[in-house]
Order: structure tokens, then sequence, then C-alpha cells
């Protein structure tokens, strides 16, 4: 058993009460989400109810989940935290270091050769620490957690952003960044804004060639990429009732592609089917007898205008499929318009590749539904026109349709069955001909399609879909085509049309599995050794990061004044930077590289005032710390936008830079600034960054009155013998004071157990 029932039934203990409460505070019905985050409140409820868009809240989540390349870092970091084991349930899932090339056997085996030492880090740190560890092949994350972990009305974190799948399970699951990952499993509360809700009701039923993936995919042309940000998204409606437990997962999951913060949906039959299914009838049945608390007031149903801040109406009956992209994931064309637009918009009509599974589509009935479509080839003479691969989202999922058939027919339509991990879903394909290729098409039934997602070539035009409708426009070899209208002629001259797919939600033989490949946590380990290679390129164990001294800082040199825009990516570059994760030192060597230089309006090129010379970011960095000097970021609006990646915070505090001093701060970065024990301050004025200068040397006085509210001083000697003296704010409260003074948050921790 990999769930934690014990922890469920408290959860569910606690539920009654807390709803209750918050009922009473708010002076209303409440939605399923409210439920969900009012229940899960790190302390007392407020005085007055949290305004959405707005308060920020702490929460206590239930569990926390990783994918192996996020997790490097965040397990690095937990090992500072000085704790013995996770405060909360956790896993760790190795998924996403796994090339997909030749098929499942041969690529997994090449992964553990290749991954070898990442994967024997995260191995022996879960099994120290009492963290679930699913080995490479075991699947691919959300799935895994939808199968084993995810329950209705409770709440988690994980480090993807496609953690939303639990929502299927009517949870509300957020991906975040590893330092909140850390705080979590540190026993800490962790902060989100009090998201906005949008309701979509659901009618009607879907029937033929539509699924719950099509519901997603006009749900994203609807909003947007952006339209769903910082809100919930929440479903509801009889339509609602009628999507199976996994489709319900496949919608919330791509609602990550709208920017939602989570997706979820109300407790239902289709719930305790799928929980009783994969073996939670124990949870089932708990949630059963809270039921009423699971779902939304029933004066939500009847006016939920008056609840959500927005609305979305879709009628099931009248969906009709949707192909989305290319380029992005809200470019919603119905199927029977799509040829039409295909060859209206010049896209490559031959499609060359369909790849259906993933985490986002690879359910039972998924892949039952894709291979009704997959047999009508073989049965009907049917040549596959183009190149097909199937990825399983987990080891069980593989097993059952394996045993019962399916495997095999995609075979005979010369699909390749990959191994149960992300592989061609983040771009860990090898493309057999992928240097050859000029502008082409493919279609997924993944969820992400931006340009070189998949095969890296920015001329793929990547389409997402069902895996139904990839698997019957894999038969027809072009986007020229609608499986419900049109005919395709077989090997023997005939024209033949394909009938809708049909299929189980669920394996009537029941799920199977001989090895899930999981090492369940355990509290007996705390003795075993983390395996760390001293001379690895890939893992660093960290350092603790030095307190403050008590001092004001002074003499410090201002490393790099960036102008304009500098978001996570500018700080802390992605791509290749991707294999140093686990490394702290080597992936600083991306530090700031994207940033825009005001003096020079160039990257990568910054004075080192202690030669004069033009040097590039890290290495200017470098050179001041191997000097025993402090250093100074200047920023403008917005400073850190974009991801919570918490090395875009942990390499300017391991290159020695002390303060980072900006117009303004994206939050959640203001906040991983703080946590590493950086001063992240803000221009009183925001002209005084003009004031800036490239050769000043900067002293940050009124730092031994540091305390919430006060402003400090900041002094700017420049190169002519004339100073700017200047006042920065800050929003550090008591506690985050102490961590700059321990040096960090996980100082912190550490010298408080
Ligand atoms: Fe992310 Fe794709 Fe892996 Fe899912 S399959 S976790 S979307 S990379």
């Amino acid at each position: 058993m990999a769930y934690d029932v014990e922890m469920i039934r408290q959860v569910y203990e606690r539920y009654p009460e807390r709803i209750a409460q918050a009922r009473k505070l708010l002076g209303r019905p409440m939605t399923l989400s409210e439920k969900i985050l009012y229940s899960h409140l790190s302390g007392d409820l407020p005085n007055e109810p949290f305004k959405r868009g707005d308060s920020y809240v702490n929460f206590s989540p239930d569990r926390v989940a990783m994918q192996d390349a996020t997790a490097q870092m965040a397990v690095l970091q937990f090992m500072q935290a000085g704790k013995d084991q996770v405060s909360v349930p956790s896993t760790v899932h190795c998924d996403h270091l796994i090339l997909a090339k030749e098929g499942a056997k041969e690529d997994l085996t090449k992964a553990e050769q290749n991954n070898k030492e990442v994967y024997d880090f995260l191995a022996s740190a879960s099994k120290k620490y009492g963290i679930g560890f699913w080995k490479p092949g075991a699947g691919i994350i959300h799935q895994v957690v939808l199968e084993n972990y995810a329950f209705p009305g409770g709440m988690m974190i994980g480090t993807d952003s496609h953690t939303p799948n639990a929502g299927g399970m009517g949870m509300v699951a957020i991906g975040v960044g590893g330092a909140d990952a850390v705080d979590v499993m540190a026993g800490l509360p962790w902060e989100l804004k009090f998201p906005k809700l949008i309701g979509v009701k659901l009618t009607g039923k879907l029937s033929g060639w539509t699924s719950p993936k099509d519901v997603i995919l006009k749900v994203a042309g609807i909003l947007s990429v952006k339209g769903g940000t910082g809100a919930i998204v929440e479903y509801f409606g009889p339509g609602a009732e009628s999507i199976s437990g996994t489709g319900k997962g496949t919608i919330c999951n791509m609602g990550a592609e709208i920017g939602a913060t989570t997706s979820t949906f109300p407790f239902d039959e289709s719930m305790k089917k799928y929980l009783k299914a994969t073996g939670r009838t124990d949870v089932a049945e708990m949630a059963s007898k809270i039921e009423e608390h699971l779902r939304p007031d029933a004066e939500v149903m009847e006016n939920p205008e008056a609840y959500y801040d927005q609305i979305i109406e879709i009628n099931l009956s009248e969906l009709e499929p949707h192909i989305n992209g290319p380029f992005t994931p809200d470019l919603a064309t119905p199927v029977s318009q799509f040829g039409k637009v295909a060859k209206e918009n010049g896209w490559p009509l031959k499609m060359e590749v369909g790849l259906i599974g993933s985490c986002t589509n690879s359910s039972y009935e998924d892949i039952s539904r894709a291979a009704s479509v997959a047999k009508q080839a073989l049965d009907k003479d049917l040549k596959v026109k183009a190149e097909f691969t199937v990825t399983p989202g987990s080891e069980q999922v593989r097993y059952t349709v394996d045993r019962d058939g399916y495997l095999d027919t995609f075979e005979k339509i010369g699909g390749v069955v990959l191994a149960n991990a992300c592989g061609p879903c983040i771009g860990q394909w090898a493309r057999h001909n992928a240097e050859d290729l000029d502008e082409n098409s493919i279609m997924t039934s993944f969820n992400r399609n931006f340009s070189k997602r998949n095969d890296g070539n920015p001329k793929t035009h990547g389409f997402v879909a069902s895996p139904e409708i990839v698997t019957a426009f894999s038969i027809a070899g072009t986007l020229d085509f609608n499986p419900a209208t049109d005919y395709l002629e077989n090997a023997k001259g005939e024209k033949v049309k394909l009938d809708e797919p049909t299929g189980d939600d669920l394996p009537a033989k029941g799920f199977d599995v001989k090895d899930p490949g999981f090492i369940p946590p355990s509290s007996e380990n705390k003795n075993v050794d983390v395996v760390v290679k001293p001379d690895s390129e890939r893992l660093q164990l960290l350092t603790p990061f030095e307190p403050w001294d008590g001092e004001n800082l002074t003499g410090m040199k201002l490393l790099i004044k960036a102008k304009g825009k500098c978001t996570t990516d500018h700080i802390s570059m992605a791509g290749p930077w991707l294999r140093f994760r686990g490394h702290l030192d080597n992936i600083s060597n991306n530090m700031l590289i994207g940033g825009v230089n005001y003096f020079n309006e160039r990257t990568n090129a910054v004075k080192n005032q202690l030669t004069g010379e033009i040097g590039e970011v890290p290495a200017t960095a470098r050179d001041y710390k191997a000097k025993g000097i402090g250093s100074v970021i200047v920023g403008d609006e917005n400073y850190g936008e974009g991801s919570s990646r918490e090395h875009a915070a942990m390499e300017p505090r391991h290159l020695g830079v002390r303060v980072v001093l900006v117009r303004s701060f994206a939050r959640i970065h203001e906040t991983n600034l703080k946590k590493q024990g950086m001063l992240a301050l803000t221009f009183d004025n925001p002209a005084d960054y003009d004031k800036v200068q490239e050769d000043d040397t900067i002293d940050v006085l009124k730092l031994t009155e540091f305390a919430p509210g006060s402003s400090l001083i900041v002094v700017l000697h420049h190169a002519d013998g004339t100073t700017d003296e200047i006042v920065a704010n800050h929003t550090y409260n008591e506690a985050q004071i102490e961590w700059f003074k321990a040096g960090s948050c996980l100082n912190f921790i550490k010298e408080n157990q």
C-alpha cells in the first residue's frame, strides 16, 4: 500500500468542523475549492475572509511529490534543514531523465547507466529521509500520484507544473518550485495567494469521437494561455459526473496550459470507482462519509454566477473533438474545420508522427479507445501512414494494457512502445531523422506544444489532441482529415471509414502489475549514507551559507544593473543547464547570463571594477567573491518574474551577491531570495535606479536596526568621489529577518530544531 491511510483519515476528521467554521466566517455557501483551502489552513481561521487574488495565506498541504529533475536541488536543500525525516508524506519519481530512442527496454537500460549517479543519490536520500521512491520505469509522476495518492478533498504540492492532474480525484494539487517543497517537507507552512475561482459548468454527455481531452482543449481555446492565471478552475454540473476519474485527471492536468493555479472536480461516483479499482476502497468509503464537504454547496450550484469570479458553460453533447496548435496549446480548432484551417495557414499537411500517452493521456480508457481505432487499421486493411509511439503513464497501466492485448495492437500497426516516462513530452526524444527535418507536423496527446518542446526543432508543428484522434490521424497520415466524415483508401483500393472509438474507463479484469517499481518510505534508515560522488559534475552537496556578521554591509561592488525585463530564465537559464540542476557551483555559471546590462545593452558582459575589463557575469562575481568583496545586483520592475525556480536565488547567494536592489520584485522570487539569506530591497523612489553608476561601490546602512517596516539606507559611492544616499525598503517580517541573520531559512530551521 503506497498511500498513507492514517493521514487521509485525519484530514477527513478535521473536515466537518473546519468547514462549519469557514462557512460561518464567510457567511455564505462555499465552493469546493474554498472548502479544500479553508480546511488546509496552517493555523487558525482569520478574523475576516481572505480576499481572492489578494490575500497571502499559509497552508499545510497533505503531501509533496517531486520529479527527478526538480527533486535533486529540493532534496539537497532539505538535507540542510537538519531533519531526520520529512514532515509530510513525500515521493520522488524518476521520469524526466529517460531519453526515448529505441523503445522501452533499451531506453530504460541506457537511462539507468547515464543517470546512475542521480538515481543513486535520489534513492539513497529517499531511503534516509522517509521519502517514497519510484524507480526509473515506474511511471510518470502525475499518473503515479493519481493511481496511488490523490484523494478527494486533499491538498498537495508537486515540483512540476502538471501536478494539478490530481484534481481528477478532487484534490487541490499545485505545481511549485523546489524551495516550496523543502518548506513543506521541513514542516513549515506554505504560502499561496488566495486564488480566484473560475467555474466551468458541464452539461450533456460525451459521445462518439469526443473525449475528456476535448473539454480542456475547448477551455484552453476560450481562456487562452493566460486566462487561468491566479485562479482555480472548478468543474461541476451533470456533465462532470459523466466523465471518468482519469478523464477528469486529463482535464485538470492540462489546466496548466491556461496558467491556472490548479483545477479540480467534486467527489462523485467516477472517483469512487477509480479509487476502488486502484486498491483504495478504504479511501472511497471514508470520502463517501463526508461527501457533502467534498462538493460545492447546493446553493452554489443553483446560482454559480454569485460564487465564482467567472463562469464558463460547455454542453458536452455538442462538443466536437478539437485539435490545438501549432506552437501554442490555446489555438483550438474543431476537427470538422481542421483540414481547412491547416491549408489556409500553410501548416505542413503530411502528418509525420503520432505520439500518444504521457501523464496527460495514458489511462486505461485512453489506451483502450485509441487501440480500438488502431485495430481498425488491421481489420480494414489500412496502412498506417505516420510513425506512431505509445508512452504509458505508469507500469501499472503498461502491464494491464499489455495483458489486455492493446500494446500488441499498437505494435502490429508499427507503433513503438516507449518507457513509462516523460520522453518526447519533455524533449527527451532522439527523433531519428530530426536533423534533416524541414517544416513538418506531429500530433501528440500530451499537453504542451511550444516551439521545440518535443524534438528541439523550431520547424516542427506540434498539435495536441486526444489519443483516439491522434491515432486516427496517424492512420490517415494527413492533417486534412476528419475521422467522423472522411473515407480512407485501403490496400485493396476500397473506401473505408473509421468507426467511432470504443473502450472501457476501467479494466474489466482489474488492474495488475508485477513490479510497480516502488520503494516505500521507512523511518528505519536514518543512518543510510546519501550517495554523492565528490567529483560529480551533476550533483554537489550544499554547504550552508554564512550567517550575517551583525554589521552593516559595506564596500560591495555593483555586479550588474539589469535593464528592463529580467525573469528567472534570464537569471538562471534552462535548456542545457538543466543537467546541472543538482550542482549549485556548476549551474551558477549561468547566473544572469540572460540579463541585459544597462550600461552597454549587452548580455553576459559586465565591467569588473577590479580589472576594468568587461567579463561574463558569473566570472566577475566569482572574482569579487574570491577577493572577499560582496556584490550587488540592481534590477528594474518585476525583477524575477517567471517561475519559482530556486536556483535563481541560490546562484547569486553562492557567488557572493549580498543584495538585490530593484524597482519592484516578482513576489515568489523575492521570497526565494529571503529564504537564501539575501537582502532583497526596493528603491523607495523608483527614479533612484537612475543614480546607480557602473563603477559604484555600495554600502547598506541601518542594517543593525533591521526590523519589519523599517527602511534601510543605501550609499552609492561613485567613481568620481561623489556619493548618493538613497532610501531602500523591504518586506521582511520577523521570521524572515531571522532567516537573514541565520544566513538562510534552512540554517534557521536547523538552529531551532
Ligand atoms: Fe511533464 Fe510531460 Fe512528464 Fe507529464 S509527461 S510530467 S507534462 S514532461
